[in-house]
């Protein structure tokens, strides 16, 4: 069993334009939070580690508030070529609807810092507890991430850890709503999929 089998098995490539993870990935850690436009709108934060991203549905993505604790369901490992994905899953296809890439960048673990049992992050991901800092466009700084219930799909928490990157006036889900990489809304990726409005 490989970790992407999940992945790979509820899919049909010849049909959805995401990638297949047939090509590996490198040793840079990097993180993304992908927009998807499914049967509810949604944040899939991923993170790279080990060869695959370990990803997680936020339903309403990630805060700058240390405030606000967001539930974040744990979802199948994916490719590491999905990182720069956007475009439109096919509706009859799992996770049908518009994706793009809504923050990317590199991240760091902060509980290696601290030499203790998370030194390293799939350690971290046993444990339950997270610790990473995020250096993307939208959000930079410190995020924890609990795991508060186990299961098929575990559920966590995402937390913004107090820091100078912590801004309880920003909302950047709701005032910065477009890629980061290409600029486009929405509706902009279905229109160049030719399934615009
Ligand atoms: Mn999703």
């Amino acid at each position: 069993m490989g970790r992407l089998d999940g992945y790979r098995k509820s899919r049909d490539f010849r049909k959805t334009p995401e990638p297949s993870g047939d090509h590996g990935g490198g040793s840079e850690q990097r993180f993304v939070i992908q927009k998807h436009d499914a049967s509810s709108l949604h944040y899939d934060f991923r993170l790279e580690m080990g060869g695959v991203l370990v990803s997680w549905a936020v339903p309403k993505g990630l805060s700058t508030d240390t405030r606000e604790r967001r539930l974040a369901i744990q979802t199948e490992d994916h490719p590491v070529d999905y990182i720069d994905f956007e475009g439109v899953i096919p509706e009859d296809e799992y996770g049908g609807g518009t994706v793009l890439v809504w923050d990317t960048g590199a991240y760091r673990n902060l509980r290696a810092d601290k030499d203790d049992d998370g030194s390293d992050m799939q350690a971290s991901l046993d444990e339950g507890q997270i610790e990473v800092w995020l250096e993307g466009k939208k959000l930079k700084g410190g995020y924890v991430l609990k795991r508060t219930e186990a299961g098929r799909k575990p559920k966590w928490l995402v937390i913004k850890m107090e820091d100078d990157e912590a801004d309880a006036r920003r909302n950047p889900v709701s005032t910065e709503p477009d890629s980061v990489l290409s600029g486009r809304s929405l509706d902009e990726v279905r229109e160049d999929a030719g399934e615009g409005a």
